[in-house]
């Protein structure tokens, strides 16, 4: 069997660093790299392009990876910045809803990581906190562990009994985390199945869509849980 095209969109590195190299960069993560190609797939790098663009790069893959990065721009979501919102590369983020809703066109699966998962949210038409602290719940978890080394799990995650994702996983999990926004309203043909101790939602799910809120190509060598959703997205999806 043909091994199947994993498209994994790129992002770009911070202005002022462009500056530095005096040349503009687009890349993608070399652990997300190696994590499909263990899983069983081809990677395939796309670059940061144009929306129109999308439907040509989305017939060549067979999946579609949203890696993490930046906070999403707020615009996308009728949302002004506000004073706690990160740093955005708004090209990217319009590409990558675009890939997004060419995907469903093409009725192809999607599996997103961190600010993936929020982008793709917010391409269904959901929202994310801008912060952690804006939510109405008080944050008592930590969901930026760094400097703890990425490959450590680090907090507690319940998964809904009645989902894909405990299927794979289980309903009780430990993952790492690096996020400092989550998802507030869930968007159009997803649902919320995973949660921390302190209610921030960690895996969303719908048809052909595995998204979650931490960073499992980072901590796919050490821990099974990450790798079995690389290879539950690459083989089963
Ligand atoms: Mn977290």
């Amino acid at each position: 069997m043909n091994k199947p095209i994993i498209g994994i969109a790129a992002t770009q590195l911070d202005e002022y660093v462009e500056e530095l190299y005096n040349s503009q960069v687009h890349y993608a993560q070399g652990e997300l790299v190696e994590a499909i190609r263990a899983a069983g797939g081809i990677p395939l790098i796309l670059p940061i392009g144009i929306p129109i663009e999308a439907v040509e790069y989305v017939s060549h893959i067979d999946k579609l990876i949203l890696a993490g990065g930046h906070d999403v721009d707020p615009m996308t979501y009728d949302e002004e910045p506000h004073p706690l919102a990160g740093s955005l590369v708004p090209k990217r983020d319009f590409f990558e809803i675009e890939l997004v809703h060419e995907m469903r066109r093409q009725k192809k699966p999607i599996m997103s990581i961190c600010r993936g998962t929020q982008l793709l949210n917010i391409a269904l038409g959901g929202t994310v906190w801008q912060d952690l602290s804006l939510r109405p719940e008080e944050t008592t978890v930590k969901h930026n562990q760094a400097p703890t080394r990425s490959d450590v799990v680090t907090h507690s995650v319940f998964v809904e009994e009645d989902s894909e994702l405990a299927k794979i996983i289980g309903e009780n999990i430990l993952v790492n985390s690096f996020h400092h926004q989550a998802i507030h309203k869930v968007g159009h043909g997803l649902r919320a199945v995973a949660w921390s101790h302190d209610e921030v939602i960690e895996a969303l799910e719908g048809e052909n869509i595995l998204a979650v809120q931490w960073h499992p190509e980072l901590a796919f060598k050490t821990n099974e849980n990450d790798f079995e959703i690389f290879k539950h997205f690459i083989k089963d999806m």
